[in-house]
């Protein structure tokens, strides 16, 4: 596993959980200080799988083939950032093993985020007999398994999906993300997207928005984003007449996001500032930084946000289609608790729905379910057994036939 945030955390503590699947793994990332730790909290919780730990830039594909070389993972559990994405799937194809991530990749100057880049290395995966598993976390992860549980079930025609991520979560921070912040405003900052008629339709950020009605939580104002897994499901289920990501956002946060944007602290380019030099020496240095990269550094860290953390997530499909010639609802959802997630893990909810997903389609690939040559997205596997295991390992769904979506 690469990485040891707030995701890679949960997936881990989930990973021993299942000894009968796993039986021993490593964790590898920048700071090798930090998967100590967690392989302490992992002991301390009394789980005693032996787990490897390591250091690794995994910008840099020759650090990563060299401890892919030593260690030989059959798998490789990426929960570092989506810049890593290329660069881990290259050490994979050029030592022999297996890929899983939650997010697909994003260039570090250009925020923007497309499946493109990975699905070029479909022959490449294919020729080499090797799985690449792609967004396996809640969305992309399990919205895409829901769909895919929709259509072999419930549905002969998908016609409109929609999915809907509501977080109710009180974490009593004036502005917190929960997750990685640079990824997170990165994403929220740019403009809305969606499929509509066969072709996609761009919106202005934040631009389209309407209350929504969340199980055991109410209504709640939920914006249109462009999310990845629209990319993938659309292609993989052609019927589809118009697909939509809904995400909610309190006014405090949205207050916060205008200002952070308007004094230019979500900028992702590089500005140059007379910095004091660390050593205490008083000299100065001209250094470049990244305002984005720097507002990380200052805001609340997700991992810490957990202890406080009241509420719970609500994330699910809304789909619309013909079965049997009739039309017909579904609405499939789970909802998470963060305290609950908290007390298991020492994560937040956020965390916690992305790092089980990824934990069972570990599993669902070491035990042959998920595994064929070639670069997939998760809706591309069979999503009966991954559904099951939803339900045994803390993320238990719902399902509303023929309700009113509201959509
Ligand atoms: P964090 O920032 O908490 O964790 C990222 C980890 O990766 C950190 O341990 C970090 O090291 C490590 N890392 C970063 N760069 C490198 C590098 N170059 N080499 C090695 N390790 C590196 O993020 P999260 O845990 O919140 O998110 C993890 C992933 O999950 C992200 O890709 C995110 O987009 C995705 N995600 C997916 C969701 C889904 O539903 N599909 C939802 C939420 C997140 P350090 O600790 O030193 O900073």
């Amino acid at each position: 596993m690469i990485g040891a945030g707030g995701v890679a955390t949960v997936a881990a503590f989930k990973i021993v959980q299942n000894a009968d699947v796993f039986t021993e793994f490593m964790i590898a990332s920048r700071r090798k200080a930090k998967c100590d730790q967690l392989v302490e909290a992992i002991h301390n919780k009394g789980y005693d799988m032996p787990i490897r730990t390591a250091q690794v830039d995994a910008d840099d594909v020759e650090q990563l083939k060299a401890l892919f070389s030593d260690y030989k993972p059959e798998l490789v559990i990426n929960l570092a950032l989506p810049y890593q994405d290329l660069t881990i799937m290259d050490a994979c194809l050029a030592c022999g093993c297996n890929y899983l991530d939650t997010a697909n990749y994003e260039p570090k100057d250009e925020a923007h985020f497309e499946y493109s880049w990975q699905w070029a290395y479909r022959d490449r995966f294919r020729e080499a007999g090797l799985t690449a598993i792609l967004g396996c976390g809640f969305d992309p992860g399990v919205t895409s398994v829901f769909t895919a549980y929709a259509a072999k079930h419930h549905f002969d025609e998908i016609q409109y999906l929609d999915i809907v991520d509501c977080n109710a979560g009180d974490h009593h921070k004036a502005f917190a993300t929960n997750f990685n912040p640079e990824i997170n405003i990165r994403e929220i900052t740019q403009k809305g997207l969606y499929w509509e008629n066969g072709q996609w339709v761009e919106t202005e950020p934040l631009e389209i928005h309407k209350d929504l009605t969340y199980p055991e939580i109410g209504p709640r104002d939920s914006y249109l984003l462009h999310h990845e897994e629209i990319e993938s499901l659309v292609i993989n289920y052609p019927t589809i007449r118009r697909a939509r990501f809904w995400m909610t956002f309190g006014q405090q946060y949205l207050k916060h996001l205008e200002v952070i944007q308007n004094i230019g602290m979500s900028r992702i380019d590089e500005v140059e500032y007379e910095a004091p030099l660390a050593d205490g020496s008083g000299k100065t240095a001209r250094v470049k930084i990244v305002p984005l990269q720097f507002l990380k550094a200052v805001l609340p860290n997700p991992q810490d946000l957990g202890e406080n953390y009241e509420g719970q997530t609500s994330i699910g499909c809304r789909i619309r289609g013909l079965k049997d010639g009739q039309e017909h609802t579904y609405y499939v959802y789970n909802n998470c608790s963060h305290r609950a997630a908290y007390e298991e893990t020492g994560m937040q909810g956020v965390s916690y729905t992305t790092g089980v997903p990824a934990m069972i389609g570990a599993m669902m690939f070491c035990k042959g379910l998920w595994r064929k040559p070639g670069v997939f997205n998760v809706e591309e596997f069979d999503p009966d057994p991954f559904m099951e295991q939803l339900n045994r390992q803390g993320l238990p769904w719902h399902e509303i036939h023929d309700g009113d979506l509201e959509l």
